[in-house]
């Protein structure tokens, strides 16, 4: 088992993510059996409690985890998916230790940061190491926050637990350039690579980010000053598609500088990236397409709805449409101002999210699109709003709402799944009361969701407490929206569509996390196929 461990330096935001799943993407091109973690050095012990518009989405896997948005750029960058344990944060580490320490594990012994918090940390990263060739291990922050320390830490320790050929450090910069001198500026570089060795690691490869391309000399300078061969000072300028990166660490042979130095190159593939060169051709040479929106109450951050905006790009270059995608404030859309918000748009998706906050602006969105044939997708949230908007509109229950924002209500069309009648099974109901990860759906045959899956039994992820209502099923079909897809167990409401609409579906579970640029999800496809259609009928 090798590790390749990723830290970063200078500033965050900086795409160590991006960079984890698109070497992941040329080590698994090569033949091996990668898988990709993420350290997070905050004391939540997953990020399923934080807020979105602070620290970006939730990313949940197959196996039900809440877990950090950099898991998505991983798994969209390779095929393997990833577990709950693929995700470690501090809080998560701290609270076993403390447990075992109250469970008395430690027989008396002072339990302390290091040789405990940093073992535990190790052990995990070992057991994500069992049954791959390589795992990429990226530790959150950057290199001088007082966080990170301990995973820093364990890290370096690694290196003696499992020999100096299995680990290879890589340290991700930023290369400023400063306009007055006209030049990209080494310094916060030298200054990062200090810093990682005065904890005791020396990267043995440097990815520099900045806005152009290193020069050799420049190469050579920083690798100088850093004790890094300047073939390994690996420049990453900006790119305008994410797409890119496996190609410029291939060109540059991250791949084979890190196999090399685990002695593996004899056993390598060769490296075929023929998929990835046609996708960027394809998203080359796209034409103009739809603008569509997304409405959501986290409309400050771009990474809220990370997979989201990605699975609608996979749709967009597969069909080869560049779609202009927007984020709209849910809070800012009322009765009056829908339609200025929505006309000039072929295609709206109301995002899920949890709390009242924007709810009311958006199931202004829904019925918009639903009196004005605007193609919409509800997902989560946005479906359970889509039948309280049909129940209050078209069924003319106007106090129909989902019990999570009136207990009270008259006509709870969406409850928890607790209230529900038809609960059999409590196989998804991890954490708490949520419905979370990965369970089948049975799709309606001649449904429009039928039609678009190709499919009668999907798979997909859940991430919500509560469900449509059953008890209000007929009024529902016999007005117009009907019910094409169930869970396959529970029978639990899964995906509703509008009869006489021309798209408008809503899906209780996120099609987004099952979205990769070389297999583009369906759903999506088809959302961006009518917003196309949308446009072409006007333009
Ligand atoms: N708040 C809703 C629920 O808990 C929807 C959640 C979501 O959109 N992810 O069911």
């Amino acid at each position: 088992m090798c590790y390749v461990f990723i830290t970063g330096g200078v500033v965050s935001s900086l795409g160590k993510g991006i960079i984890s799943g698109s070497l992941g993407a040329l080590l698994e091109a090569r033949g091996y059996r990668v898988s990709c973690m993420k350290l997070d050095p905050y004391i939540n012990v997953d990020p399923g409690t934080m807020s979105p518009q602070e620290h970006g989405e939730v990313y949940v896997t197959e196996d039900g985890a809440e877990t950090d948005l950099d898991l998505g750029h991983y798994e969209r960058f390779m095929k393997h998916n990833l577990r709950r344990e693929n995700s470690i944060t501090s809080g998560q580490v701290y609270a076993e230790v403390i447990e075992k320490e109250r469970r008395g594990d430690y027989l008396g012994a002072t339990v302390q940061v290091i040789p405990h918090i940093t073992d535990s940390i190790q052990d995990k990263i070992e057991e994500v190491g069992k049954n791959t060739d390589i795992v990429l291990v990226e530790v959150g922050g950057t290199v001088g926050d007082i966080e990170s320390l301990p995973f820093l830490e364990a890290i370096r320790q690694m290196r003696m637990r499992v020999g100096y050929e299995s680990v290879i450090y890589l340290h991700l910069t930023l290369l400023p350039f400063i306009k007055s001198a006209g030049e990209m500026n080494t310094k916060p570089t030298q200054h990062s690579v200090k810093e990682m060795r005065s904890i005791g690691i020396q990267p043995d490869i440097l990815i520099c980010r900045a806005e152009r391309e290193l020069t050799s000399k420049e190469r050579e300078k920083i690798g100088l000053f850093t004790n890094v061969a300047s073939d390994s000072v690996i420049s990453v300028p900006d790119v305008d598609s994410i797409y890119k990166i496996p190609l410029v660490l291939a060109e540059q042979s991250v791949d084979q500088q890190v196999q090399k130095h685990f002695g593996l190159q004899n056993k390598a593939s060769e490296l075929d990236l023929s998929a990835w060169k046609n996708l960027i051709e394809k998203e080359r040479s796209m034409q103009a397409g739809p603008s569509i929106a997304i409405i959501g109450k986290y409309a400050k951050s771009k990474d809220a709805y990370k997979s989201l905006i990605e699975a609608v790009k996979h749709a967009s270059i597969a069909l080869g449409r560049k779609v202009g995608i927007q984020v709209i404030d849910a809070e800012t859309l009322s009765d009056t101002r829908a339609e200025e918000f929505l006309s000039p748009l072929d295609g709206i998706i109301i995002a899920g999210g949890f709390g009242n906050r924007g709810t009311e602006g958006k199931i202004q969105a829904i019925k918009w699109a639903r009196e004005n044939n605007l193609p919409c997708l509800g997902i989560c949230l946005g479906m359970q709003l889509a039948i309280v908007e049909f129940f209050r509109h078209v069924i003319k229950l106007p106090d129909a709402n989902s019990t999570e924002f009136n207990k009270a209500t008259e006509n709870p069309v969406v409850c928890l799944i607790e209230e529900l009648k038809t609960r059999q099974s409590n196989k998804h109901h991890m954490g708490g009361t949520m419905r979370l990860g990965s369970g089948n759906d049975t799709l309606l045959e001649g449904s429009k969701v039928h039609s678009i899956y190709k499919e009668s039994i999907i798979s997909e992820r859940h991430r919500h407490r509560y469900e449509v209502n059953p008890d209000y099923l007929e009024k529902l079909e016999a007005a117009g929206c009907i019910v094409s897809g169930r869970s396959e167990q529970e029978g639990y409401i899964d995906v509703i569509e509008l009869t006489d609409h021309p798209w408008f579906i809503g899906c209780q579970y996120h099609p987004e996390f099952n979205s990769k640029p070389l297999s583009p999800h369906p759903l999506f496809i088809s959302f961006v196929d009518h917003a196309n259609t949308h446009y072409n009928r006007n333009t």
